[in-house]
């Protein structure tokens, strides 16, 4: 590894080290479900962590599809945490895709077709191959390149079994492995005819000799005896998005890397899902939903609620996880006023998790882990302070003064945040709160300013 690759390398463990819930290792709850006090970098909402336990499980049985489930709660109460404690809980055995409801409006593509696409990367297909091992001392390679000027190579191994020699044609990747490991007769070799890896186990004891320099025999395996011929099951699994881009003839797969996948066409769509229902009859592969969590839900429109009422009753959905912050407020793109700004039919085929405010002693415990994730030292006193000021404005707000404390204690040398550090970033950077009494008291100052009755919102004015 080169040391530039070494420092990129160090720099992405930075940058995940120090994310908004880089805390959150999992859902923090024990053998039947129950929530721990403080665990896996998750505090107190207890009975919401407990509930996305269930679903989680749900989930890993992969015997359910098409349910939707809405985390609803104030800002900050950790509904998000919630869904990032989901994804690891589920580890990477299930797809989890996240993506935020205002993502849809800046893709290159149309609203509908990125939900498609979101709904198809949560669902992985878990693909099972039977592939040929063969087993055996070499005792013969023959390797020839035809006159065709292609570059391919063609050739035959003499292997023997315990049994007889048997003559087998190598393909091009297997003549590759077998220049890369200098195979030669003698050695007792594997060959997984499916990816056409070879391994070599060593030499054998009836061919050849290997002598180290004192003269003793170093390097030598028996030939191998019995079953010489295995057959072993190797699993692929794969996002039903990943087949529908591999598939579709426009892009090719390289898409996959670029992820300029644009529109995929609704035919080849059907022709997978047929051909993987076809796969799963035949005992050749399982689907394997995983989850689809759309934070910030209320940000999606009519067409989108719509699209994914319909998408949600496929044999082929994943679980979708929505979360949002808003009361009662105008369904995007309608007239019409609804809980969540979700149509009530969606919100009829939704179960509700419900997460709450934070009590002081867990917002405090909530600031600690926090201190902890960003190597930050505070004392006691400074922790108070700054669960105080969570209290007064937000959990969030006193989340971010955890870093610019710490660097303004790091200027004065400090080893430990102390209250005049909080203090001083409280005074430096403003709350929600106070830029809005600033704003009220010297709006005629700024430029555009327009007074608002006291009933209409920011929100309802676009
Ligand atoms: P919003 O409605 O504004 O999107 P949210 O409910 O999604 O807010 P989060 O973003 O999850 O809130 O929480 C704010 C911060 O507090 C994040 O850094 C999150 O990791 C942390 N946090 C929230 N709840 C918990 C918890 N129970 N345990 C540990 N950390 C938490």
């Amino acid at each position: 590894m080169t040391d530039a690759e070494k420092l990129e390398i160090r720099d992405i463990t930075r940058i995940e080290r120090i994310g908004a819930h880089s805390h959150i290792r999992g859902l923090g709850l024990d053998d039947v479900l129950e929530a721990r006090n403080v665990s896996q970098g998750m505090v107190g909402q207890k009975d919401a962590r407990r509930a996305a336990g269930i679903v989680v499980n749900m989930v890993k049985e992969g015997k359910i599809a098409g349910r939707c489930i809405l985390l609803a709660g104030e800002p900050s109460t950790g509904k998000t945490a919630i869904a990032v404690g989901m994804a690891q809980a589920l580890g990477t055995e299930s797809p989890f895709t996240s993506m935020s409801g205002s993502e849809i409006y800046s893709l290159e593509m149309s609203k509908t077709e990125a939900l498609a696409q979101a709904l198809r990367k949560s669902i992985g297909v878990r693909i099972k191959e039977e592939t040929e091992i063969i087993e055996g001392e070499v005792v013969e390679i023959q390797i020839d390149r035809p006159a065709t000027g292609t570059g391919q190579k063609i050739g035959k191994v003499t292997l023997k079994t315990t049994e007889m020699e048997t003559n087998y044609d190598l393909g091009n990747k297997i003549i590759e492995c077998f220049m890369k490991e200098k195979i030669q007769a003698g050695d007792v070799i594997t060959i997984d005819k499916a990816s056409g890896k070879v391994t070599k186990l060593g030499r054998s004891f009836t061919r050849a000799r290997d002598y180290d320099a004192t003269g003793a025999q170093t390097r030598f395996v028996q030939c191998p005896e019995g079953e010489l011929q295995k057959r072993k099951e190797v699993v692929h699994t794969v996002t039903l998005h990943e087949i529908d881009v591999i598939n579709s003839r426009t892009h090719g797969f390289l898409a996959l890397f670029s992820g300029d996948t644009g529109e995929i066409k609704q035919e080849v769509r059907d022709q997978i899902n047929n051909k993987v229902m076809e796969w799963r009859e035949e005992g050749k592969a399982e689907i394997n939903p995983g989850v689809l969590f759309l934070d910030e839900a209320h940000m999606l429109d009519i067409e989108c609620f719509s699209y994914l009422n319909r998408a949600l009753e496929s044999d082929m959905a994943p679980i979708v996880v929505m979360a949002t912050n808003r009361g009662i407020t105008k369904i995007r793109g309608t007239n019409y006023r609804s809980p969540h700004g979700i149509p009530i039919d969606l919100l009829d085929r939704m179960i509700i998790i419900r997460t709450v405010p934070y009590t002081e002693k867990e917002i405090k415990e909530i600031l600690k882990i926090r201190c902890e994730e960003e190597d930050c030292t505070m004392n006691a006193d400074a922790l108070t302070v700054l669960t105080r000021i969570a209290t007064e404005t937000s959990l969030r707000y006193a989340i971010q003064l955890i870093t610019t404390s710490n660097l303004v204690s790091r200027r004065r040398k400090a080893s430990e945040v102390l209250v005049e550090d909080v203090k001083k970033v409280y005074s430096l950077f403003l709350d929600e709160g106070r830029s809005s009494r600033i704003l009220k008291e010297f709006q005629d100052e700024f430029m555009f300013s327009e007074v608002l009755d006291d009933k209409s919102t920011a929100m309802d004015c676009d």
